[in-house]
């Protein structure tokens, strides 16, 4: 896998794809055993822990906020524990601060921790921290790709080209990707180090595909959003129904986008099904 620099546009047809809960499935482990378990750690809600990891996992897995920032999420949180009375804590300064910028990071927490001596501020950056610890501790066999990736990948490698778009960092995602054998059957790995997944995707049409010839595979509402800022099409993998969605791909709608049949009207019929399961 290239990155973007050393890239070369073999084909008129392009497939982009999103890595983490759309070709590896390693979005539901970590939300189950990493994030919401060390916000009930962090915020002392052992007590209300089943109450407090269901709503973490809803917001962050099965609705239309699926796959948002971390930060944001935790922001849901902290919002849900206040009004139930799990926290007494001051939340202002950090939803105030979630909700100022469009980017949100480690990086950007440490400045604003620099400004204002705030104890959320504090806890939302040592929360940030364990779950990266407890991220990188999940073994590489638990992070393993979807039932027919690995064949639909190589199908669609022959007659077009193949881009990893991903939010994660690229060596992360490239580990990922080596371990389940699909390195061979993608062009290019594009991650947060190129902007947001609608800028790589931008980048990418730079090297001359026509936008209906651009097909973006994505888990969660971002990507079709990303696909939707560039006027590229989409196909959702539904969230815990991803080998089926993988199959349809590889049975037919690959063959119907090379053969410019798959079009914003059949598009339609895939989106409805994405938004009814995030529903
Ligand atoms: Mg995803």
């Amino acid at each position: 896998m290239k990155n973007i620099k050393e890239f070369v546009k073999r084909h008129p047809y392009l497939v982009c794809l999103d890595s983490d809960g759309c070709a590896i499935d390693g979005m539901t482990i970590k939300h189950l055993q990493c994030f919401g378990p060390c916000a009930v750690e962090e915020w002392g809600l052992g007590d209300y822990r089943e109450e407090f990891l269901q709503y973490w996992n809803e917001i962050n897995l099965y609705r239309m906020t699926r796959g948002i920032n971390r930060f944001r999420g935790l922001a849901f949180l902290l919002q849900y524990a206040k009004e139930k009375g799990y926290i007494d804590n001051a939340v202002e300064c950090y939803q105030e601060w979630a909700d100022s910028l469009p980017e949100l990071s480690e990086a950007a927490l440490e400045r604003e921790i620099a400004r204002k001596d705030d104890e959320m501020l504090k806890k939302a950056l040592s929360w940030s921290r364990a779950v990266n610890r407890r991220i990188a501790a999940i073994p590489w066999e638990k992070k393993t790709a979807f039932k027919g990736v690995q064949e639909t990948l190589e199908k669609a490698h022959a007659r077009a080209d193949v881009a990893v778009i991903s939010a994660a960092n690229a060596a992360a995602v490239e580990e990922e990707w080596r371990r389940n054998g699909l390195v061979e059957h993608a062009d290019v790995c594009m991650t947060q180090e190129y902007g947001s997944k609608a800028d790589c995707i931008k980048k990418l049409l730079q090297y001359g595909y026509e936008p209906e010839q651009v097909i973006m595979l994505g888990d969660a509402p971002g990507d079709h959003v990303a696909a939707n800022k560039n006027g590229v099409l989409f196909f959702p993998i539904l969230a815990g129904r991803e080998i089926k969605s993988w199959e349809e791909f590889y049975d037919s709608v690959f063959d119907m986008f090379v053969q410019g049949e798959y079009d914003g009207e059949m598009q339609k019929k895939y989106l409805k099904e994405f938004e009814g399961n995030l529903a």
